[in-house]
């Protein structure tokens, strides 16, 4: 499933070639009526002004004031040439073509007026964005987790103490941290909150600069696989000796989620 590096380096080749463009005509292909594609023909007639990104949303600001809302899911992908199968939206520009295929169809293609996310309550509470040392500071990631009974890894996954950060990158902050993924979220004091904020940061830093991590269905516009996979320090290393104490990984279920820690060195 993309996380937020996969979605940056998608929007990054995006920002290179969209804005300035006119969507002549914006239609749904093989996907139903329904609220993942609510409005898009709406995109019909209006130019891109900007490619930003929330979280895993990418936000493309139209000309008449309205936003193209683009969630890759779990499967989502953006193409240029038109693909064989599972299109289910084309951008037809004014120059080229844009293709949204979803092979599962968890991804969402619509437009809301800017900056109207009542139809979209994850974008509408997300929390600061790590990438940006203004918005992702202590003080605000400690007052998000405040009183919060949830193990961490449930309150980082539900994107509000923090964008964009899913299962593989929760994993590999908690580990970084040495906190156990079960650990209450309100109950971590400062000192280690600081070390996950900066965790958190960190990977996903060296995420983006490897391009994303790889596992199933991801790939950015060109086709490409991203290499953050071999620097995965925990996830799906079961079994393995832990990379700073030896003892072996373990994976347990935490937030309905395949979870890997290592019971040594990481505490509640
Ligand atoms: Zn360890």
């Amino acid at each position: 499933m993309p996380e937020l590096p996969e979605v940056e380096t998608v929007r990054r080749e995006l920002a290179a070639w969209l804005p300035g463009r006119t969507i002549r005509r914006a239609t749904r292909v093989d996907a139903p009526a329904g609220p993942k594609y609510r409005h898009l023909e709406r995109a019909s007639g209006q130019a891109i002004a900007s490619v930003v990104r929330r979280g895993k949303f990418i936000l493309l600001g139209l000309s008449g004031g309205d936003e193209l809302v683009v969630h890759l899911g779990m499967t989502g992908q953006i193409h240029r040439e038109r693909p064989a199968t599972h299109v289910r939206a084309h951008l037809r520009l004014d120059r080229g073509d844009l293709f949204f295929r979803d092979i599962r169809r968890f991804g969402r293609f619509l437009v809301v007026r800017a900056g109207d996310y009542g139809v979209l309550p994850t974008l509408k509470h997300l929390g600061p964005e790590p990438l940006d040392p203004n918005d992702f500071t202590l003080e605000r990631f400690a007052s998000l987790l405040e009183g919060r009974r949830t193990t961490i890894k449930a309150a980082i996954m539900s994107q509000r103490p923090v964008a964009g950060v899913g299962n593989i990158y929760t994993d590999e902050s908690l580990w970084q941290a040495a906190i156990d993924p079960r650990a209450e979220a309100g109950r971590l004091g400062p000192k280690r909150l600081e070390r996950l904020r900066v965790a958190i940061v960190e990977i996903l830093d060296r995420s983006v600069a490897a391009g994303g991590t790889t596992l199933r269905d991801y790939q950015n516009v060109a086709g490409e696989s991203g290499a953050f996979v071999a620097q995965l320090k925990v996830y799906g290393r079961e079994g393995e000796p832990c990379l700073r104490c030896t003892r072996a990984i373990r994976r347990i279920v935490v937030a309905q989620r395949g979870t890997w820690f290592c019971p040594g060195c990481q505490r509640r």
